[in-house]
Formats: C-alpha cells, sequence, structure tokens
C-alpha cells in the first residue's frame, strides 16, 4: 500500500452520518472519526460509487497528491480506505463551499473580510507553486469555509505536479472554460501561471458574492472575448488597488502575469489598508 501509518485509518474508527452532497465520484457523508488517541473529529468521507480498478484510481489520485501537503488554508487529509468500499476522509468543514457561504452573507462581508479570503487562498496556491503543483479548478466552488475566519482550497481532483519547464497536457473534457487563461482554452497548457489566472477569476466570483463568471457568454465565446481583450469587470465590492493585480493576473502573456509569491504581498499590503480604513 502507498499509505504512510499517518494516513491509513480502519473503518471501525468511523462514525458515518448524513449525506453533505454528491461529489463526481460518489456520494459525499458527514462522520466522526476517533483518532489512535481516542480524541473525535468531524469528518468528510469521500465514496466512489462505481469501483472498478480504474475510477477507483482516479478516485484516489486526489488523496495521493493531498498526502503530501500541509498547509493552514489546504483542506486536510485525514485518511484513505483502499478496501472496498474505498473512502477518502477528511476534516470537516461545516460552513461547506464559500460560493455558498457569500450568497449567504453577502450583507455582513467586508471589504477587509473579503480581502482575507483571497490572502489565504494565494498563499495556499504560493504553497502549491513552491512545489511545482498545479491546481487547475480554482473556484469559489472548491474553497470550503472553516469558520468566519480561515477558508480552505480543496478539490484535488483536477491537481498535477508540473516539472520546472514542463506543464501538464490535459485530456480530460470537464473543463471549467470560463475560469480558464487563454493558453489552457486554447493548447490546453497548465502552469502556475495559468494558475495565477484562474486565481484572478476566483477572487472577481469572490468580490461579486459568487456570480459566475462570463454568465452572459456560452462557453465557446469566452476564447474570441479574452483574444479580443475584453476582460471580466471591476466588481462593485472590489476595492481598485486588488482589481489593479486582477488586470495584471489576466495578462495574455502567462510570463508577464505576477506569481502567487508576489501576489501575497500585494494581498497583504491591500488587507492591512482595509483593516485600518475599517477602524477609522
Ligand atoms: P466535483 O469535482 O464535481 O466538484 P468532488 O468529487 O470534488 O465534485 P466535492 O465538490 O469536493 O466533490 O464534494 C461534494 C460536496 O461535499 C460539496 O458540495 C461540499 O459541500 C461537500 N464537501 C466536500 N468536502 C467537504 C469537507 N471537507 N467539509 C465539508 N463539506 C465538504
Amino acid at each position: 500500500t502507498k499509505y504512510d501509518d499517518k494516513h491509513r485509518i480502519s473503518r471501525d474508527d468511523i462514525f458515518v452520518g448524513r449525506i453533505l452532497g454528491e461529489g463526481f465520484f460518489g456520494e459525499v457523508q458527514e462522520g466522526v472519526y476517533k483518532c489512535p488517541s481516542g480524541e473525535r473529529t468531524r469528518v468528510a468521507i469521500k465514496t466512489c460509487k462505481d469501483c472498478s480498478a480504474d475510477v477507483k484510481e482516479k478516485f484516489l489520485s486526489e488523496a495521493d497528491l493531498m498526502k503530501n501537503l500541509d498547509h493552514p488554508h489546504i483542506v486536510r487529509l485525514i485518511g484513505v480506505i483502499e478496501v472496498d468500499p474505498v473512502w477518502i476522509v477528511m476534516e470537516l468543514y461545516e460552513h461547506g463551499e464559500l460560493g455558498n457561504y457569500l450568497v449567504e452573507q453577502q450583507y455582513i462581508l467586508t471589504a477587509a473580510k473579503l480581502t482575507q479570503y483571497c490572502l489565504q487562498i494565494c498563499k495556499a496556491l504560493a504553497y502549491l507553486e513552491g512545489l511545482n503543483m498545479v491546481h487547475r479548478d480554482i473556484a469559489v466552488r472548491n474553497i470550503l469555509v472553516a469558520s468566519a475566519e480561515c477558508v480552505k482550497l480543496g478539490d484535488f481532483g483536477l491537481s498535477r505536479y508540473v516539472d520546472e519547464q514542463e506543464y501538464y497536457k490535459a485530456s480530460v473534457s470537464r473543463l471549467p472554460i470560463k475560469w480558464m487563461a487563454p493558453e489552457s482554452i486554447n493548447f490546453r497548457r497548465f502552469t502556475s501561471a495559468s494558475d495565477v489566472w484562474m486565481f484572478g477569476v476566483c477572487v472577481w466570483e469572490i468580490f461579486s458574492m459568487a456570480q459566475q463568471p462570463f454568465y452572459w457568454l456560452e462557453n465557446g465565446q469566452v476564447i474570441n472575448q479574452l483574444e479580443s481583450g475584453v476582460r471580466l469587470h471591476k466588481p462593485q465590492q472590489c476595492p481598485p488597488p486588488i482589481y489593479g493585480l486582477l488586470t495584471r493576473c489576466w495578462a495574455y502573456e502567462p510570463h508577464s502575469r505576477p506569481t502567487f509569491r508576489d501576489l501575497v504581498l500585494s494581498f497583504s499590503e491591500i488587507h492591512k489598508m482595509e483593516l485600518e480604513q475599517e477602524t477609522d
């Protein structure tokens, strides 16, 4: 087995509860896990409907990537049960998807709070950039809310490791066109720079309270618009300096975009300014 002691867990220590939602491979259920120390934690259990060998392998590829990750703003893998029915067990974030949370809390969330969420996701992505890992599906539907102060990047189903000069050439048909960089749409080229473009779209979603980017376009129309220089407009709630960063994330040339390391510094500064303005 590929799983080290840290991630090998026993089904007997898991108590399954209600259904949380539908994942790509099967239902996601809430549960409680009794740790070897005796401590109990709430968990989310991903299940896989079709247990054939090739589907199982794809299903478990997400857990394979997640087991090497350790970051305060990335969904934490607790363990994997490899014998049928296969389960992926993760820490539970009870406020659910950021997209829904933004809609529910839209009248309470301040610009400073939204900037804080952006900064946290940016830090998670800078961490992945440092590991030469591309996420490829950065969107509010793939961010979970742990508390009003803390969001976590999840859904590593499309993530891949890439070599420094290389990129991951995608073959999947389930691609989130409206979030994608031009080179990803045209040539299925995915790099940290295309993740930066997607992060920009995700920040746009956050300040738009989870509106769909380019909802006024069909998927097939998006690339023409991008190539003629059209970009998403500034959401009303978005502070101008943040929109300035977004336009740089949406540079047509991948090498002209900032890195996540750059963006962490910029978002930190803007977050500080937002907090000062709030207390004025
Ligand atoms: P897709 O690829 O279609 O997004 P998926 O297989 O990645 O699906 P998720 O979207 O991650 O599945 O999970 C399905 C649902 O389960 C989500 O709507 C989410 O609300 C819930 N969920 C998943 N993981 C957690 C978690 N760790 N804590 C709380 N809720 C979760």
